[in-house]
């Protein structure tokens, strides 16, 4: 096994800039996610440190190895792609055994190899039959036992579930993970699905127009977003972010939001008269049904019933907000719910960067 090491790598398709001087470690044994919208850049990276491109300036390292120069066979990676690309005219066995004879690996050793990986990947019985006589699920898995055979020292898997339903996705998910939790291996894993994201990461590196934007754990990108892009992407509902003013008070500073005055922290370098923006997770939100000191009026606008709780989309003065509370609670449009914002679950934003301040 290897870490994977990007220092400042550029890679653009004529006039557009794929990749903007991209540096990531991702560490041995770890899952690290791509994450970002489409076009961002995510499939790009993965095939420069597959080889599949070269890159224009920058370095690529697999373990201490340089591999910038390298073709993809001397990279020592294996790749599962969206479309699995397994060959329909071969049957299982021998897709999963076709990478090993290409190397001229033993029959006996492919024999033992292929073995292992089905029984893994807990395809064995499919071994005789040809791809056209399995499910999508159990392609995917073909693909993977393909790639794990070669027993690379970093496994890249560009949107290996999005082929699947959704039913079947959540199954893959987690058989990923156990896969990835009995071997240890490196995996690097490209999606635009955040919940993929989240529950797949040992990390997560959100991206937009060819940069990284935010490496961290899924809980970290969840709670402390670096940015109000990845609060927004990162999340259903995304995170609400409230727009208002600073403000020098005698008593102190204070943030207002729609006439109201709230109190805030110290924070560097804000000035009266600058707009901040307030993030804060749905969940995070207290809701009373009677007013009490500090907290503000917000009228209910929708009620959605999700199965354990509910998604309420309420107005606050000019602003909108979505809160979630458990089910149970019965809430009627055009009514008023007393909203406040625990400090330490407040994301404080500037405004016209959109980065987070505190
Ligand atoms: P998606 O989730 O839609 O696959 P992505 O984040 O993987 O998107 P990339 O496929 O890496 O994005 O593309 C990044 C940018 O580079 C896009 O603007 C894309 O149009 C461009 N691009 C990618 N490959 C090529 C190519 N072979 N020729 C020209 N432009 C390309």
């Amino acid at each position: 096994m290897a870490g994977v090491r990007l220092e400042g790598v550029r890679k653009t398709f004529g006039k557009v800039i794929a990749l903007r001087d991209v540096s990531l470690t991702v560490e041995d044994g770890e899952f690290f996610v791509l994450l970002g919208p489409s076009g961002c850049g995510k499939t790009t990276l993965l095939r420069c440190v597959a080889g599949l491109e070269r890159v224009d300036r920058g370095r690529i390292f697999i373990g201490t190895r340089e591999v910038t120069g390298l073709p993809p066979r001397h990279r020592n990676i294996a790749m599962v792609f969206q479309s699995y690309a397994v060959f329909p005219h071969m049957k299982v066995y021998d897709n999963i055994a076709f990478g090993l004879r290409m190397r001229r690996v033993p029959e006996g050793e492919v024999r033992r190899r292929v073995e292992r990986a089905a029984a893994m990947l807990q395809i064995e019985e499919l071994l005789g039959r040809y791809p056209a006589q399995l499910s999508g699920g159990q392609r995917q898995r073909v693909a993977v036992a393909r790639a794990l055979v070669m027993q690379p020292e970093v496994l890249l898997m560009d949107e290996p579930l999005s082929n699947l339903d959704a039913l079947l996705r959540l199954h893959a998910r987690a058989e990923l993970k156990r896969l990835h939790q009995e071997t240890g291996m490196t995996i690097l894993y490209v999606t635009h699905d955040q919940v993929e994201a989240m529950s797949l990461g040992d990390r997560i590196a959100v991206m937009r127009e060819g940069e990284i934007v935010q490496v961290d754990t899924p809980m970290r990108i969840y709670e402390a977003p670096a940015t109000v892009f990845v609060g927004g992407f990162i999340g259903n509902p995304p995170m609400n972010f409230l727009h208002g003013v600073v403000e020098d008070d005698p008593t102190g500073w204070c943030f207002v939001l729609e006439g109201h005055r709230l109190p805030i922290p110290p924070m560097n370098g804000i000035r009266s008269g600058q707009p901040l923006l307030l993030g804060i997770r749905a969940e995070n939100i207290q809701v009373d049904e009677t007013p009490r000191p500090g907290a503000l009026p917000a009228a209910v606008m929708v009620v959605e019933p999700l199965g354990a709780s509910l998604l309420i989309t309420a107005r606050l003065g000019a602003q909108t907000l979505k809160l979630t509370l458990p089910s149970g609670r019965p809430l009627a449009p055009g009514q008023t719910l007393w909203v406040s914002f625990p400090p330490t679950a407040i994301r404080w934003m500037d405004a016209q960067s959109g980065r987070a301040i505190l």
